[in-house]
């Protein structure tokens, strides 16, 4: 079936994986990359597939009631994969409000857009659900800390503690509210730690990477003891696919990498990755790790328990983390012009040369 898909936050980190993974592997389909263009929107992460003809681009912002609807009616969506988000637990502790407005309000405005083109009366050209699909992208963190064992399954209970998890959550709710309340036909996904090509240089990884090129410190909250599960984005950008076409309706499922790191043993591996790459000294980049004063609220452990859209889905990661880390690390070599250009502000100009 032909399918015209709205995927909102298409121009972030994880988004534009997944516009790439749709706009190349269906031809088919239109594609509407649905995004404000924020500080963490990079329509440069999508210079190789913006020329396709399947692809369309409207710089929308979700908490505009009025004009997501307006694109909604222009394009008559088939599915909604949503990932427009405030991401960045740092930045939620600096400032809640805008996560509450983008990652609630935006959601249940996009959900009341769907439900209006889907099955509301008011446009007068009802389409009914049948085939349509409201993917929404969520993360582990809705569920709080582990200690040290156990995994979060899709039955483990909420209890976020960040005011970005907490408005995930919140958003998470409403999602499954409008399935339960209005029959709207949901999937939901909850994924782990994202790395990859195109990561925002504020999060781990990336953040680095690029302090090692440039002999920066890397700063390590606490004692480096947290844990995450980290999975390969492209990896995440094909369980998407797999949930959004195959997953069942009103179910959720988890994605992660069945690869759990503690921060400082991550950051070693990195380190001596880097090394290699860089031809220095085995041990060089490990000098540049500093221990910063711990984040409040800083969760010790997630871990993912996959085992669900693995057995029921087929779907399990296709690269090991180290395997990864060097695409990843290869990719931040070969774009130092992309790295510099976020680091300096200057890819926000590229919306205004491009469109
Ligand atoms: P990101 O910060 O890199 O990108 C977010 C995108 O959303 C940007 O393009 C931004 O311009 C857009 N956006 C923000 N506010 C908007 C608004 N009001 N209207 C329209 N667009 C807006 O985020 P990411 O890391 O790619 O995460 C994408 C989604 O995946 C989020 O929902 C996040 O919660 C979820 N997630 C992320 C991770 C991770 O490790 N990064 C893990 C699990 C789940």
């Amino acid at each position: 079936m032909k399918q015209t898909i709205i995927i909102t936050g298409g121009a972030g980190f994880i988004g534009s994986h997944v516009v790439r993974e749709f706009v190349t592997k269906y031809p088919d389909y239109t594609i509407v990359n649905l995004d404000a263009l924020t500080y963490a929107g990079n329509l440069e992460n999508l210079k190789d597939v913006e020329h396709l003809p399947n692809y369309k681009f409207e710089k929308t912002d979700i908490c505009d009631a009025q004009a997501v609807l307006e694109v909604f009616k222009k394009y008559q969506p088939t599915g909604v994969i949503h990932l427009a988000a405030e991401s960045h637990v740092d930045r939620s502790i600096a400032d809640p409000s805008a996560f509450v407005m983008t990652n609630v309000i935006g959601t249940v405005n996009l959900l009341n857009a769907a439900r209006e083109i889907w099955n509301g009366t008011s446009t007068g050209s009802a389409q009914g659900y049948e085939g349509k699909r409201f993917h929404h992208v969520s993360t582990d963190e809705v569920f709080g800390a582990l200690g040290s064992e156990g995994f979060f399954t899709e039955d483990t209970k909420y209890d976020p503690h960040s005011p970005y998890s907490a408005s995930k959550a919140a958003s998470d709710h409403f999602v499954r509210a409008y399935h339960d309340t209005y029959g709207l036909p949901i999937v939901l996904t909850n994924c782990s730690n994202n790395y990859g090509p195109n990561h925002f240089p504020e999060k781990l990884i990336p953040l680095c990477i690029h302090n090692i090129i440039n002999n920066k410190p890397l700063p390590i909250y606490g004692d480096g003891k947290y844990t995450r599960d980290w999975l390969f984005v492209i990896d995440h950008a094909k369980a998407i696919d797999l949930v959004f076409h195959k997953g069942k309706n009103g179910d959720c499922y988890n994605v992660g990498g069945f690869n759990e790191w503690q921060n400082i043993d991550l950051v070693k591996e990195l380190c001596q990755q880097m090394d290699a790459k860089l031809g220095r000294e085995p041990g060089t980049s490990a000098q540049l790790i500093t221990f910063v004063k711990d984040r409040p609220g800083h969760d010790l452990r997630y871990a993912i328990d996959a085992n669900k859209i693995n057995k029921e889905l087929g779907w399990y990661p296709s690269v090991t983390f180290e395997q990864g880390l060097a695409k990843t690390i290869d990719w931040f070599m070969d774009n130092q012009e992309w790295l510099n250009n976020v680091t300096s502000g200057d890819y926000q100009k590229y919306y205004e040369v491009q469109y």
